[in-house]
């Protein structure tokens, strides 16, 4: 799977992964399809209630009222527009899932109330001011994969 971030919505992550500084942050990913396998991140959701230095947790009120406003926007063309994942910063650790960050991916995709049919987890950090990312599928059958991030041009 390859997914594209927009270099606007980095601009505005890489600001707060400063102000963020030593804290964990995070949110959702929603955007286009543009091809099977092929991802355009438009929209990444900030939460508002930060985690600490090891772990994000999500706030599920947020995470429903922003995928609301996306769908929203987007008319719920739910074939082209939709939900992608989630992201958070791992600012003190490398860009790769913590095996409790593992498991909550896979219970979120097998949980009976998902309404999608994968889930991306991309993993961000500054490391000295430069930009990293990492980025996995996971699917409701426990099929895994790294996925390929590029910046949309
Ligand atoms: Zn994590």
């Amino acid at each position: 799977m390859l997914l594209k971030l927009s270099p606007s919505e980095l601009a505005t992550l890489t600001t707060a992964l400063k102000r963020a500084g030593d804290k964990e942050i995070g949110g959702q990913l929603f955007g286009e399809q543009v091809e099977p396998s092929h991802f355009r991140v438009s929209t990444m959701t900030l939460q508002a209630r930060p985690g600490t230095f090891s772990r994000f947790l999500v706030d599920i009120l947020q995470a429903v009222r922003d995928a609301t406003r996306f769908f929203d926007r987007t008319h719920h063309q739910y074939r082209r527009y939709n939900y992608i994942g989630e992201w958070h910063s791992h600012p003190s650790f490398e860009v790769r899932p913590s095996g409790v960050d593992v498991q909550s991916m896979r219970d979120l995709v097998r949980d009976p109330d998902f309404k999608g049919s994968f889930a991306v987890l991309m993993i961000v950090r500054l490391r000295a001011d430069k930009f990293e990312a990492g980025a996995w599928l996971f699917d409701p059958r426990g099929f895994e994969q790294n996925v390929k991030l590029e910046l949309d041009a």
